[in-house]
């Protein structure tokens, strides 16, 4: 094998320089040329692509974002699309193709494999919700923003006498609002995967209110609906102010932490050798702290579930 490419893919989260870097860093280590695929399968379609270097990745490990850019690209959904985007891998001599990113686009991946083209997928997403990883690129950054913003939330609510409900990101994964209900102390925390009662909880809140608590917060998952609304229908029904922060992008954003650079390495590392070795179709996870293979189509044919031991975590201490 001569040649591979790397892109990123779908939304953009922390991490997913340190773990281009790393392709781009084994693949010329092990003597073989990695070219650069700009704006996801965007750009893949308008043929950007183009050759790196070792200094193509320098100076990028500590940005958020993706020095290689991402795209949305419904066409991609379409079969021909896909065809001539394996011509156009083909015409640069591209033997293999590290993806980076979410659900989405490691389907897209899996899809463009039946082309010839070997992929290895690496799960770059905030939202932690790749089947067979308990990690993905970025989630752990977006984590800490979030624990920041309640930090900062609960100094400002304890001033007055409020409810806070804070809407995260995550898509229809509860991951990142279950952990950061855990770590920022949370009284409640609305997830997709598990039924709540919003009756009982406004009962709930104005009882505790009653008996003297001076704030609560409430971390909303966007994927159970507008927090904005949800918040609306809080503060009609107990009465008590109720203010509302949707946190948006700023969860995407950020110089990733520790964990996030660690790991995208790893996996970045990983990425490189499986091609390079005639591994295909894969996506390289994290369980247990160390790299996992997951099959691909298995990855993108199933879908991640909420640990029952974190539901349990956050109703036990929230009490
Ligand atoms: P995140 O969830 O973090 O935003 P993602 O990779 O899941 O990341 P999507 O917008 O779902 O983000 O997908 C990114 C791109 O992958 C799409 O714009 C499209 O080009 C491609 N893609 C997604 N789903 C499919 C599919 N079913 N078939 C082919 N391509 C797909």
């Amino acid at each position: 094998l001569k040649s591979i490419a790397i892109m990123t893919s779908g939304g953009d989260s922390p991490g997913m320089n340190a773990a281009a870097r790393a392709v781009v860093r084994t693949a010329l280590n092990e003597g073989v040329r990695v070219f650069g695929i700009y704006d996801g399968y965007k750009g893949m379609l308008e043929n950007r692509i183009v050759e790196l270097t070792s200094q193509s990745v320098s100076d990028i490990i500590q940005r958020g974002g993706t020095f290689l850019g991402t795209a949305r690209c419904p066409e991609f959904k379409q079969e021909e699309t896909r065809a001539k985007a394996a011509e156009i891998l083909k015409s640069h001599g591209i033997e293999g193709l590290v993806i980076i990113g979410g659900d989405g686009s490691l389907t897209g991946g899996s899809l463009l494999s039946k082309y010839g083209i070997p992929i290895v997928g690496l799960p770059g997403t905030i939202d932690n919700d790749v089947w067979g990883s308990d990690y993905t690129i970025g989630a752990d950054t977006a984590l800490n923003t979030i624990l920041d913003a309640i930090n900062k939330l609960r100094d400002t609510a304890s001033a007055h006498r409020r409810i806070i409900v804070l809407e995260v990101m995550g898509r229809t994964c509860g991951w990142l609002a279950m952990m950061a209900a855990i770590a920022g102390g949370a009284e409640y925390v609305l997830v997709p995967e598990v039924h709540f009662d919003l009756n009982k909880i406004c009962d709930e809140l104005k009882e505790s209110y009653a008996n003297g608590r001076r704030y609560s917060i409430v971390v909303v998952a966007e994927g159970v609906g507008s927090a904005v609304d949800i918040g609306k229908e809080i503060g009609e029904k107990t009465g008590i102010d109720t203010r509302v922060t949707v946190l948006g992008h700023v969860q995407r954003g950020g110089s990733p932490t520790a964990e996030d650079r660690v790991k995208a390495s790893m996996l970045g590392e990983k990425a490189a050798l499986a091609l390079i070795n005639g591994q295909r179709n894969v996506v390289f996870g994290i369980n247990n702290g160390k790299v996992v293979a997951i099959d691909l189509h298995d990855s993108v044919n199933n879908n991640k579930t909420l640990d029952p031991e974190l539901v349990r975590l956050a109703r036990v201490l929230s009490k």
